[in-house]
């Protein structure tokens, strides 16, 4: 497959070979599954906390200026009506009278052509923008006008009239929709016995909140300096109304989360350098340059928090998509919890004897998506002696496994040298041994999940002590001495 083709990888074949090959699941399946989790299988598992560790490794590890964190997922209540959740994290919901099920009311368009015979055709469809929704319906209108002239409006710009015209998107009723009321998106549960008001709770639907409870904590205890940020990786839980997209909109995920503490009239700054450093490294992992793009947020659609947002966006198949935003939340967050708990979240600074509430530049990705969009750009397909052999290009950091030891055949006398070579190997990487089927197909069996080197050993290898390492990418084979082996791998495996 081409670069230029690329942008036809189907979420079908990625959510195939997730389940075909054990990366992802979908979640308690022999009960028909929950529609909106998922679980990571045993390679999936290997991924996704490489991924993790890649970023830990670039935020936490390489930086003189964070720390990590690992806060609870149950929090006071009182967090969420400081951080303003309980109020305004929630999304605009509509839901047929009939089939009861539910959409975000932002998502619903009502779509009119003039028809052929020269009268109005209206279509009700669900989509993220008003401009993806034009683009999908560009074609269909020039087939019945020339001119191609038709209007996309959104449920706050219909009249009455147009509003009852409008049709089910899921069981196709006509006038079966609600009108649109706010919906909160938090789940909400009860801790202790007593399932009543004041033993209500919610599961956290970001993990931001727990590091700004903490900051007097870290601060203390670290003996920090501004700037300075604190990052965690932990399980968020929102209600969504249209969970969907495989794992990009689920119901339970985890996110990778920076508050980045500065001093207020730096912040501008300081949010133009995150968002450089944080497309840089999906770009140093492997996602190609063209398949991301930076958004900046319109006043609109700021959260009530924000200041100035920008997101890196991805083109899934499904379209260009969040895959990250980084938010300047200003002094909007240790404000509002000094004002609910009545400690004092300022800083003070000794250098300058000056007394301030730090601004709060925050890059907030979700592991998930993260995961989805190397799986994405990693997928190729490529004609191979007539046959297909479907890839997985992941960069060798985040290949669930690295290396694969696979003996020529079942013979015997193969068994005790690859037996050794695999269990040397295996004290350094994640390596699998496979002795099943052909040669060839075991090949094929790793490039479709992404393993960067095999390692065969032959009959030849019995006299000469060497084996033969091939290449996912290349093909490419060499013969290396058994105890050049590791040396020659971990060469390999660091190279870029
Ligand atoms: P969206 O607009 O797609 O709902 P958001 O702007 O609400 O996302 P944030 O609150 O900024 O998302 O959350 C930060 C990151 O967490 C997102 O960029 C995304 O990677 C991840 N994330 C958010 N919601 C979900 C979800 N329902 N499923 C998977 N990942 C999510």
């Amino acid at each position: 497959m081409t670069d230029e083709s690329k942008n036809k990888v189907d979420m079908n074949e990625i959510v195939s070979l997730c389940k075909r090959r054990g990366i992802i699941f979908p979640s308690s399946e022999i009960y028909g599954g929950l529609g909106s989790t998922w679980d990571y299988g045993p390679l999936g598992v290997e991924l996704k906390r490489n991924v993790k560790d890649a970023w830990w490794k670039a935020v936490v590890q390489e930086r003189e200026d964070m720390v990590g964190l690992d806060a609870a997922i149950l929090m006071h209540p009182k967090t969420w009506e400081a951080s303003g959740h309980l109020e305004s994290f929630t999304d605009p919901l509509v839901e047929c009278r009939f089939c009861n099920q539910r959409f975000r009311a932002d998502q619903i368009w009502r779509v009119e052509f003039v028809g052929q015979d020269g009268k109005p055709v209206h279509r009700t469809t669900l989509g993220t923008s008003q401009k993806e929704v034009i683009e999908s319906f560009r074609e269909e209108a020039r087939r019945h006008q020339p001119n191609g002239l038709f209007s996309v409006k959104g449920l706050t710009e219909l009249t009455e009239e147009d509003y009852r015209t409008l049709r089910c998107p899921s069981c196709d009723s006509v006038d079966s929709l609600t009108k649109s009321r706010m919906f909160n998106l938090m789940f909400k549960t009860f801790m202790g016995p007593v399932e009543d008001e004041a033993s209500q709770i919610y599961l956290r639907p970001e993990t931001a909140q727990g590091i700004f409870v903490n900051f007097e904590n870290v601060l203390n205890s670290s003996r920090r300096k501004m700037p300075f940020g604190i990052a965690q990786i932990g399980k968020s839980f929102r209600n969504e109304i249209t969970p969907g997209n495989f794992t990009f909109r689920s119901r339970e995920f985890e996110q990778m989360e920076i508050e980045y503490f500065v001093k207020p009239g730096t912040d501008e700054e300081q949010l133009k350098s995150w968002v450089e450093e944080r497309f840089q490294w999906y770009i140093n992992l492997g996602i190609k340059r063209e398949n991301l793009r930076i958004r900046p947020h319109g006043k609109e659609e700021l959260a009530h928090y924000a200041k100035a947002c920008y997101d890196i966006e991805y083109s899934f198949p499904m379209g260009w998509s969040e895959l990250e935003g980084i938010a300047n939340r200003s002094d909007y967050d240790l404000k509002q919890h000094t004002q609910y708990s009545g400690r004092d979240l300022s800083y003070f600074d000794e250098e300058t004897g000056e007394r301030y509430v730090p601004y709060v530049i925050e890059p907030s990705g979700g592991v998930d998506r993260a995961i989805l969009a190397f799986l994405v750009d990693a997928y190729y397909q490529e004609e191979v002696r007539g046959e297909t052999r479907v890839i997985l290009r992941l960069h060798k950091a985040l290949a669930p496994v690295k290396v694969a030891v696979l003996p020529l055949s079942r013979n015997e006398k193969l068994l005790p040298m690859s037996q050794e070579v695999y269990k040397s190997l295996k004290r350094h990487w994640m390596v699998s041994y496979d002795d099943a089927q052909s040669i060839g197909r075991r090949y094929r069996r790793q490039d479709e999940i992404g393993t960067p080197l095999c390692v065969t050993i032959d009959f030849q290898s019995l006299e000469d002590k060497a084996v033969t390492i091939r290449d996912r990418d290349s093909m490419e084979q060499i013969r290396v001495r058994v105890e050049e082996l590791k040396d020659v791998l971990h060469q390999k495996l660091s190279e870029e």
